[in-house]
């Protein structure tokens, strides 16, 4: 395995990096245990105040960094820039609430007073995806940093200039080495990373394959994990939803970071009332959008991240074709040049139509046709996954009654959604477990330990 940039606009090998040794990985585990063995005794507190220089540093390099996302993975600059802010804004999250988070709760017991304190546990592994390549690393490394456990990550092969540039910012902001650790790693030294004793977990965001095999690892070695993997998210719309309202983000519910989002709205859910009228404004969205070159502020979508990724997507979609599912825009056949893919819509896809359970991780949406709204909630939940969803309706408590029923992690009303540090984000079923951001983010690799005193 290779780590290596590639501009997925025009498949330019930008640079290659060489793997790190074993001799490597030992330093830096060696390096993060000596650390947790320091801040085990330090105060929570005292790492808020850099965190704080992480948040500033990055915020200072924004531009810079944010170009690394465009020629790296093809993001538009312009999201690019917004990737950036949201991992400053997470920072700057748990630099003023994470000790706040962490505080010692009393409890009464029939023995005496008793304290749940938190603990740090060890080091822990990242295993991060290029989609969000900071956002990413910073969901698991902000409250681990404030939490007290030093961090080793694993980036994807195609992202290690964001990986690099992660690292040197923290670095630069001074934090102590073995803080957060880079290691450009094939998949064995993942795997013995995990088994390591001074490693305590694994944070994984990525396909299922890659959450099953190494939360396998996990397990076997009884180490704690999170993982964040795929969904196939549910844009629900009701018979009273307020069309004009969904008109404004549509287009960038499937299509923001040109459709590679684990919470896009994958599936539109439509009422009959609504369903031409919602196929009609998502016809009219894809066919305003400017596919091009991701630096350019004219364009609108972006290639995919790989020439890989678009093979899969254009094999997905021509199986879903050949498996009775209407094209209603867009074509099977992709003819733009490197990792440019041609948005597309499919209807009628049957629950026989290999299609129906699968991600489409890119910009394709499918639009299903429901009776009612028991219906609607039905399909939203007939998934293997369940991580985040939609429901639009004209009566906000009612809507928001429907989201109750779906069973994702995170189900947004009458809004876009997105993602925000005060939100803790996480799936149910294929989607994984566990959550990040948010209060409940900085719990997952705590020691909640419990102090009874008599
Ligand atoms: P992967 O799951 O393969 O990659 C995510 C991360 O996991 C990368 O760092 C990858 O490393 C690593 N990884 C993969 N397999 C292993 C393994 N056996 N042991 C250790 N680390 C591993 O995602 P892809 O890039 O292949 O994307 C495929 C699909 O994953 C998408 O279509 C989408 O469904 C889902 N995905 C979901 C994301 C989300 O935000 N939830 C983000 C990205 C993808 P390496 O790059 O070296 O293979």
């Amino acid at each position: 395995m290779s780590y290596q940039t590639i501009n997925p606009l025009t498949d330019e090998v930008v640079k290659t990096y060489d793997n790190h040794d074993d001799a490597y990985v030992e330093e830096a585990l060696s390096r993060g245990h000596a650390l947790y063995k320091k801040w085990r005794n330090d105060p929570i507190d005292s790492r808020s105040e850099a965190l704080s220089h992480v948040a500033d540093l990055i915020a200072l390099k924004a531009d810079e960094l944010a170009k690394i996302l465009t020629i790296e993975m093809g993001k538009r600059l312009v999201e690019a820039k917004g990737e950036v802010a949201i991992t400053v804004a997470i920072a700057r999250y748990y630099a003023k609430h994470g000790a706040e988070f962490l505080k010692p709760r009393d409890i009464v017991s029939s023995i005496g007073p008793a304290q749940i304190i938190s603990r740090p546990t060890g080091v822990l592994l990242m295993v991060e995806p290029w989609n969000f390549p900071y956002y990413q690393i910073m969901r698991v490394f902000a409250p681990n940093y404030v939490a007290g456990n030093p961090m080793v990550l694993k980036h994807a092969s195609n992202t290690p200039m964001a990986a690099e540039a992660f690292e040197k910012i923290v670095q630069e902001a001074g934090l102590p080495d073995g803080s957060l650790t880079n290691l450009f790693i094939n998949y064995d030294q993942v795997n013995k990373i995990i088994g390591d004793d001074r490693v305590q977990g694994v944070a994984l965001t990525g396909s299922e394959r890659a959450g099953q095999l190494v939360a396998a690892e996990a397990g076997k070695n009884m180490k704690q994990s999170s993982l964040e993997l795929g969904g196939s998210d549910p844009f629900v719309i009701l018979d009273d939803a307020d069309l004009s309202e969904i008109k404004k983000i549509i287009s960038g519910a499937r299509l923001y970071n040109a459709g590679q989002v684990c919470t896009s709205s994958k599936r539109f859910i439509v009422t009959e009332k609504n369903y031409d009228k919602i196929v009609d404004m998502l016809q009219t969205a894809f066919s305003g959008v400017k596919l091009g070159d991701p630096m350019q502020p004219e364009t609108t979508l972006a290639p995919l991240s790989t020439s890989k990724a678009k093979q899969n997507l254009t094999k997905q979609v021509r199986e879903a074709v050949e498996a009775g599912a209407t094209l209603s825009f867009g074509s099977v056949e992709q003819t733009q040049p490197a990792a440019l893919f041609e948005p597309v819509i499919l209807t009628g896809i049957t629950k026989e139509n290999p299609a129906f359970y699968q991600e489409f991780f890119g910009p394709v949406g499918e639009v299903f046709k429901v009776k009612d709204e028991a219906e609607a909630i039905a399909l939203a939940n007939d998934s293997h996954y369940g991580l985040s969803g939609i429901v639009f309706g004209g009566d906000a408590d009612h809507a928001a009654e429907v989201a109750s029923k779906i069973e994702t992690g995170v189900v947004f009303v009458n809004s876009f959604g997105g993602t925000l540090p005060e939100l803790p984000f996480g799936g149910v079923k294929n989607s994984g477990y566990g959550r990040e951001l948010g209060d409940l983010g900085i719990d997952t690799f705590v020691n909640k330990q419990t102090i009874v005193t008599k």
